[in-house]
């Protein structure tokens, strides 16, 4: 116990989080004591909810491992039929439902375990507090009562994870915390279905099947932010991949011509990178490119668009740059890649402290080239071989 994870949290974050764990935990006690003992209809509905959501998520979780999917959002479903329960079962059952995602931790061996609990015990706070606004012990069911439970149950839960992971890493962004938008409305879908099963199974206990398809198809969907990412960014950097920044840069090309704003764009190659291959080896040169990537992220402008262009090729669409502004902004790059420094483990396996590093830049400007992506390419390629035959570490402006 004394070596857990959890006590390597900040003070703030690791007193919040044990907080929200004995606060959940107080509250699914109260439940249990709170409830009278279920009648065989409440057992039928729960048997029904549980047996249908399980059977869809072990059978999904079945196909994900055996095509080799790794993540997918987990929550969505359990959230589904945690809504179904709010609704039709009892706050005694509803405790029992909370065994689904503890289950789900426990078989899947998930890392950060203590994460896991957290998330938990926000969930199960948010289910609770849902459920005394529909009615405790016999909730109601109409329509606008339950839409203000699922956007409560939804917007509860989310604030009090991302509060806690804010805590845990102020650095962390708010859609690291909250996730993206699409993550949003798979929470919202995850609620409906589980409204249309709750109230469907209040009627009849079997009739929770009906939600079964529904559940699957929000178990793929729930892999579609992960899909995205990986379609749109590189692994290893993080950065928007070839692809994907060629179609944001054209969109954004298009949008600056409209308006006739200046812009540019900037390709930058690092310099003799094989060295750092050939005599730190390839896991310090994968660590260098990851920290190149953060740096650029870092050194550029909010509305800038960072890619990787190739192995240690980088790109960068500057919108709203004069030629003037683009050529300081490459300068601040170039600077600030030279006074890098990179901790990494050499081929010996001992620490390694890459330093000395060197970027080319060649930067093109639409008030010269026009806005048509690959006229700019084609400039900014011909000003960054410029840079390498003149001796690198150097910007150069076509
Ligand atoms: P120059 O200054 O002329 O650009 O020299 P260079 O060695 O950087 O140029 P070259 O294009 O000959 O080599 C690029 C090297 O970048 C070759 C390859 O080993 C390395 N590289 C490309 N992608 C990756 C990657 O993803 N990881 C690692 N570790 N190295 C990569
Ligand atoms: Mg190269
Ligand atoms: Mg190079």
């Amino acid at each position: 116990m004394r070596d857990w994870p959890l006590w390597t949290l900040r003070r703030p974050a690791l007193c919040y989080w044990l907080l929200v764990d004995a606060a959940a935990l107080a509250t699914v006690v109260y439940a249990i004591v709170s409830s009278a003992t279920p009648s065989p209809s409440e057992i039928a509905r729960f048997a029904a909810i549980a047996g249908t959501a399980g059977a869809v998520i072990i059978g999904s979780s079945i196909y994900s491992h055996r095509i080799g999917e790794t993540e997918r959002n987990p929550w969505a479903a359990h959230l589904s039929y945690l809504t179904a329960g709010i609704l039709a079962l009892p706050p005694n059952l509803l405790v029992l439902l909370l065994f689904g995602p503890a289950l789900h931790c426990l078989l899947e061996q998930r890392p950060e375990t203590y994460r896991w609990v957290y998330t938990l015990s926000a969930t199960a706070l948010a289910v609770f507090v849902t459920r005394s606004l529909l009615g405790w012990t016999d909730p109601r069911a109409n329509l606008l009562l339950m839409v203000i439970g699922a956007t409560v149950l939804l917007a509860l839960r989310a604030a009090l994870i991302s509060f806690g992971m804010k805590l845990r890493r102020p650095s962390s962004t708010f859609e690291e915390n909250v996730g993206e938008p699409i993550d949003v409305v798979l929470g919202i879908v995850a609620v409906s279905i589980g409204g249309l099963m709750g109230c469907v199974t209040e009627t009849n206990a079997v009739h929770a099947l009906i939600a079964g398809p529904s559940l699957a198809l929000l178990e793929r969907a729930a892999q579609l932010p992960q899909w995205r990412r990986s379609a749109q960014h590189d692994a290893k950097t993080g950065l928007a991949n070839a692809v994907h920044w060629d179609s944001r840069a054209r969109y954004e090309l298009a949008k600056g011509a409209e308006r006739t704003r200046p812009m540019a764009v900037m390709l930058l190659d690092l310099d003799h990178f094989k060295r750092v291959n050939d005599e730190v080896g390839h896991l310090a040169g994968d660590a260098a490119l990851a920290a190149i990537s953060l740096l650029l992220r870092g050194t550029v402008r909010r509305g800038d668009l960072v890619g990787r262009f190739g192995g240690e090729e980088f790109v960068v669409l500057l919108p709203d740059a004069t030629p003037d502004e683009a050529e300081s902004v490459a300068e601040r790059v170039r600077k600030a890649v030279a006074a890098l420094r990179v901790p990494t483990m050499a081929t010996d396996g001992k620490p390694h402290e890459l330093h000395g590093l060197t970027v080319s830049i060649g930067v093109s400007c639409t008030t010269r080239f026009g806005y048509q992506l690959p006229d700019l390419l084609v400039a900014a390629d011909a000003a960054l071989l410029a840079a390498k035959a003149y001796g690198r570490n150097l910007v150069s402006m076509a």
